[in-house]
């Protein structure tokens, strides 16, 4: 039997063009200029909103991400007053990416440099307050052999890996690296939603606690605001770790892989092809 219903529906829409840009900064490489490591965070933040209990209406996305950004601008700074590495450098702060990674997805869309030559991506997207951790957390298990590069840079540092504690959010597919692990680039993302860390301080515990705190109260909300009580030692952790292995494939022939289990493999696959 044929089942009759009908539905209408008004829905008053307002419509308005905003033009917002990318910054992407790049030291050329003194050797292989024409292959990249790129480093990327984004600028935008939630902006205005609903006040909160203090009347506070601006949602200032501090750790979301305005310390991925301190971060990355950090390491810039560090490899720019150092000697050239031998390949390109790019340094990269995405627009939009709250409204959906847009523009990573414009990036990625009108690449600069073909996708091919680009070796990896490094993406820093909201990091912790809470102080120096005893491990790093690593998103996205057995997708590259950036987890291996990972590994060996946090060891070098004396931290441990711990695989992500809430991989049913799946963070691997909701930042700015994902525009561009589409397109087949090996990524690693340093986010500090995707499980508690091991805080020197207090330990995982602590750092549960942290977790939950941030993303129940204050992700997204007034609260992601600067505290003169933050303490920055862990996010400087991870400022270096991204330094040490973003300079050892930019003075270096390696082209990570992903790993035959990636739904991503097979793109790379392809196009490297034509960097042959
Ligand atoms: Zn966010």
């Amino acid at each position: 039997m044929a089942l009759k219903a009908t539905f209408s529906a008004n829905a008053p829409v307002e419509l308005a063009r905003i033009t917002s840009h990318n910054v992407i900064g790049k030291l050329t490489g003194s050797k292989y200029p024409n292959e990249t490591v790129s480093y990327g965070g984004h600028w935008d933040a939630y902006g205005i909103g609903p006040a909160d209990a203090q009347g506070r209406t601006i949602r200032p996305g501090a750790a979301d991400d305005a310390l991925g950004l301190a971060a990355m601008i950090e390491i810039a700074r560090k490899f720019a007053a150092g000697p050239r590495p031998e390949r390109t450098l790019l340094f990269a702060a995405w627009t939009s990416e709250e409204r959906g990674l847009l523009g990573s997805e414009y990036y990625a869309q009108h690449p600069l440099y073909p996708h091919e030559t680009m070796v990896a991506n490094l993406t820093l997207d909201t990091l912790q307050f809470a102080g120096p951790v005893k491990d790093v957390v690593l998103i996205g298990k057995g997708q590259s052999e950036m987890e291996q590069l990972l590994a060996q840079a946090a060891q070098a540092q004396g931290r441990y890996v711990t695989p992500e504690g809430h991989p049913e959010r799946g963070l691997f597919y909701r930042a700015d690296h994902f525009s561009l692990a589409k397109r087949g680039v090996p990524v690693l993302l340093d986010m500090a939603l995707a499980g508690a860390y091991d805080l020197q301080d207090g330990g995982r515990e602590a750092g549960e606690r942290w977790l939950s705190e941030f993303t129940g109260k204050c992700y997204h909300q007034t609260c992601d605001a600067w505290s003169p009580d933050w303490n920055l030692g862990g996010a400087v952790q991870e400022a270096d770790l991204f330094y040490d292995i973003g300079a050892r494939l930019a003075n270096s022939r390696e082209w990570p892989k992903w790993l035959p289990s990636s739904e991503f493999s097979k793109v790379r696959e392809a196009s490297a092809e034509t960097r042959r």
